[in-house]
């Protein structure tokens, strides 16, 4: 298998995805995107190291840490940033310090510009039960934003079975929005190669997963699910809302 790299591509300087810079990330992502399509993870995770370097992050959410733990295999001492709201269990603040601790990557916990006493000051109370889009975009969207300044491709842990919204999920694609390429390695994988994983690297696991949580975020958006119910609707239950806005 060929895979386009940026540096076949001439793409010499990825630091400023604008303009012409943008259209050959945007090319580079296309194609990559094709060439790695049903490729093992640590392939696409490889592709993704080899090909952007030091200006390539995982971000990881802590209800895992599958996709950080294929990254330090193939990219020993990689970027992980996790977005620290201020509003997370504590069984996720201890899948952050266990991974930090135990493996070879680099956490980088990246905070809002408020606090959350801080920002109940400036908006009031329990802004992620009156407006959770605002709540995300000040606690999640903007220092995630304020994060990826430092790099040109990042990694997530998007998974096509996890819900409708993210059944076409590519491997590797552009990011217009953020000018930057987003390499999804396991996105074609099922729960059963999660957990397979999980099982076989004895991977760190949020311990809310034996409670009753089939998908983890923040303690005031997030509930447990019943048999039968799709993993994602403990989440944001009082509203339409699915998404935080990192995704979209
Ligand atoms: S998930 Fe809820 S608490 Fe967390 S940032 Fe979004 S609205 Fe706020």
């Amino acid at each position: 298998m060929t895979v386009v790299t940026a540096a076949n591509l001439g793409l010499v300087t990825l630091s400023a995805p604008a303009g012409n810079n943008a259209a050959r990330l945007e090319a580079l992502a296309g194609e990559a995107g094709r060439a790695l399509e049903g490729a093992p993870a640590e392939e696409i995770a490889k592709w993704a190291t080899d090909t952007f370097g030091a200006r390539f992050c995982v971000t990881s959410s802590m209800a895992d840490a599958v996709v950080a733990h294929i990254f330090s295999r193939v990219a020993p001492g990689v970027d992980v940033v996790f977005l620290d709201t201020g509003l997370h269990f504590p069984e996720t603040l201890k899948v952050r310090d266990t991974v930090a601790a135990t493996m070879n990557v680099n956490v980088r916990s990246i905070r809002p510009q408020m606090t959350v006493g801080q920002q109940d000051g400036e908006y009031g109370p329990r802004l992620f039960a009156r407006s959770p889009d605002e709540c995300c975009f000040l606690r999640k969207v903007e220092p995630l934003e304020r994060a990826l300044a430092d790099y040109d491709a990042w990694a997530t842990g998007l998974r096509r079975d996890e819900s409708p919204t993210r059944a076409d999920t590519p491997v590797v694609a552009y990011d217009p929005k953020r000018g930057k390429v987003k390499v999804n390695p396991i996105a074609a994988w099922t729960q059963e190669d999660v957990d397979r994983y999980i099982a076989q690297w004895d991977v760190p696991v949020n311990e809310l997963f034996q409670k009753g949580y089939s998908s983890i975020g923040c303690w005031p958006c997030t509930r447990r699910t019943k048999a039968g119910e799709d993993p994602r609707a403990g989440r944001w239950a009082m509203f339409e809302k699915t998404e935080c806005g990192l995704h979209v």
